[in-house]
């Protein structure tokens, strides 16, 4: 099985590749653009294996995909390939409706010559799978009611989330109208070892290391459910595998935090394993800031429908997931800082 990775060299595509690197036979291309939030240090443990072989190219470069897909004939797309930050699509939302919408077009039409073009007889075919990874941040801000599920209605409220959203049509119109073997994941935040300084939690793990301020928006009473990226890793698996052509799934870690507690969690391990000079708490630097515009209170996702068609379930509790990614950043200063100094430099 050959399995065609975009976005594989960010935060989620490189856990993905490791793991199928590592714990499955499957044959991986990892085709990423290597744009600002690719670190390709994330891939040393599968560099240079048999089964594994990268591509830099742009998933809105449609000469280029049709060239990747006739060469490697995949029999499965893992689409990962995105802009991702929130703060970003809100300064300059162009980039995110170019790649996440008319870059997945390009990759679902790529996808579709390359089967018409096969008629079956490569590794394409009937059983070609398509998975799309999206996020539960199309489903919009949570009311007080229960979490969102696969029925809950679309309603995006960032450039990052409408972008999303609108690529998530598009994989569903293409498999209603092609017959394209699609499949989508609606997870929420991830979190783990490997992501880029400019999210939530590494940001703040970071700017406690660093003695800086740590900024909470508005006053931190936002909720966000949080997995662990292994845990994302295996549900996406397992979907790929088993999941219903057509369908989407939503993924949940069952982790539902204010973001003021979680910041209070991560300065009360850091005051453990690495206590500041002064005998303060990290909490001393907690800063509220101006609020996000349209910044949404609330998600939390129901992930039953992936639990009993597939028996996957979250694996890693939130403070042993939390744990582990503070010892990582702990112990891997090499990758971030860098990171967070051009981050810095850029303003
Ligand atoms: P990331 O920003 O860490 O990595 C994105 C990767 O995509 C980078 O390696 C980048 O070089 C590549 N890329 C960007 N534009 C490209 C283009 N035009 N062509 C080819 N490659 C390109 O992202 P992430 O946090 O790992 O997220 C991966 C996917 O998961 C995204 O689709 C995102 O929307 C989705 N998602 C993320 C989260 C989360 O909490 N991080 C939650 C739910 C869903």
């Amino acid at each position: 099985m050959t399995i065609l990775v975009t976005g594989g060299a960010g935060f989620i595509g490189s856990a993905m590749v490791r793991f199928l690197i590592h714990e499955t036979d499957a044959r991986v291309v990892n085709l990423d653009a290597l744009t600002y939030a690719a670190s390709p240090e994330n891939l040393s443990s599968v560099e240079g294996h048999e089964r594994y072989c990268f591509e830099q190219a742009d998933i809105r470069d449609a000469a280029a995909l049709g060239e990747i897909f006739r060469r490697h004939r995949p029999s499965a797309v893992i689409h990962m390939a995105a802009e991702t930050h929130v703060d970003r699509s809100i300064d300059a939302p162009e980039t995110f409706i170019d790649t996440n919408v008319m870059g997945t077009f390009r990759l679902l039409q790529a996808a579709r010559i390359y089967l018409d073009e096969a008629g079956g007889g490569t590794g394409g075919g009937d059983d070609f799978r398509f998975l799309h990874i999206s996020t539960d941040e199309v489903f919009g801000s949570l009311g007080p009611g229960g979490p969102f599920d696969e029925q809950s209605p679309y309603r995006p409220n960032s450039p990052y989330a409408a972008s999303k959203a609108a690529a998530d049509h598009l994989v569903r119109a293409m498999s209603g109208t092609y017959g394209l073997s699609t499949l989508i994941g609606n997870c929420s935040n991830n979190y783990g070892p490997h992501q880029f300084p400019e999210k939530m939690i590494p940001m703040m793990i970071i700017s406690a290391l660093e003695g800086r301020p740590l900024p909470v928006y508005g006053d931190g009473g936002n909720v966000r459910d949080w997995l662990f990226v292994e845990d994302h890793v295996r549900a996406l698996w397992s979907i790929l595998q088993d999941g219903r052509p057509g369908e989407s799934y939503c993924i949940g870690g069952g982790a539902q935090l204010r973001n003021i507690d979680l910041v209070r969690k991560i300065c009360g391990i850091l005051d453990d394993v690495q206590p500041r000079g002064d005998g303060k708490s990290h909490e001393e630097g907690i800063s509220f800031v101006q609020d996000r515009p349209n910044h949404d209170l609330r998600y939390a996702i129901d992930h039953k429908k992936i639990t009993d068609e597939m028996g996957w379930r979250p694996a890693v509790s939130f403070d042993e997931g939390l744990r582990k990614t503070i010892t990582w950043y702990l112990e891997n200063s090499q990758w971030w800082k860098p990171l967070a100094e051009g981050r810095r430099g850029l303003g």
